[in-house]
């Protein structure tokens, strides 16, 4: 029962994220402030107002249209709710422990908003590395905690793996390097402290498999199925070493 509660809890606070992912997605690759103005209809420019702003509920009611002009918004903005929302909920139903819950979801909806922008076309930007390594560094404590030392190690191995295995292999444009680095080490290093012994291997192993496929005209994997796979070896990592 209070699994059920926290996967609830986890799915609610990913549709609410995903709200802001929105906006962060689109806001942060053009430079402009994630604040600053707040939510507009983009074509009355009409300020949207709490109502406005429930996540994929708002979008449904209003069956996709702009509540003051009628003009249609896009089915990704609901899209992308429901994608944290659901991705939010199944890291909480993985995992069996809350304590790295918190930490586990934001590197994974990072992996999630980099590869959004990645997928449009965009430069990823630097906030979404520096934020899932915070979240990783989080984990740090919290396994001395509860007493799992011994999985920092791994978890450093997953780190080291991973994050030479993206660098190697991963053939992304020179000033996107670093940040497909550290997006892809942070998801091994969840991996490895996840699942001591096997998820540091397992999510270097995708990385380094997905990245060397290099679809496409410019030969270069895109970000999200590097990130996928990734999320996969953290979510798989956490249900196999589940307490
Ligand atoms: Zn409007």
């Amino acid at each position: 029962m209070a699994q059920l509660l926290t996967i609830l809890v986890c799915g609610m606070a990913g549709l609410v994220v995903g709200s802001f992912l929105n906006v962060v997605v689109y806001r942060l690759p053009l430079g402009m402030s994630i604040v600053e103005p707040p939510s507009h209809c983009p074509s009355c420019e009409t300020r949207l107002t709490l109502i406005d702003l429930v996540p994929v509920v708002s979008w449904l009611g209003l069956r996709g249209r702009c509540r003051h002009c009628g003009a249609r918004i896009s089915w990704r903005y609901p899209l992308v709710e429901l994608s944290t929302g659901v991705l939010c909920a199944a890291t909480a139903g993985a995992l069996g422990s809350v304590w790295p819950l918190p930490s586990v979801a934001v590197v994974v909806v990072c992996a999630l908003g980099a590869s959004i922008v990645d997928a449009d076309g965009g430069a990823v930007p630097l906030a979404f590395a520096l934020v899932s390594a915070l979240a990783a560094v989080s984990l740090l404590p919290i396994a001395v905690v509860l007493g799992h030392a011994d999985r920092l190690a791994w978890a450093a191995l997953g780190l080291l793996l991973g994050s030479v295995g993206a660098f190697v292999v991963d053939r992304a444009h020179e000033s996107q390097r670093w940040t497909r680095v550290v997006l892809l080490g942070c998801l091994a290093w969840t991996a490895g402290w996840l699942w001591p012994g096997g998820g540091a291997f397992v999510a270097a192993w995708i990385v380094v498999a997905a990245a060397a496929t290099g679809l496409g005209a410019t030969r270069r994997a895109p970000l999200a199925m590097l990130a996928a796979g990734s999320v996969v070896a953290v979510l798989g990592s956490a249900l196999i070493s589940r307490p």
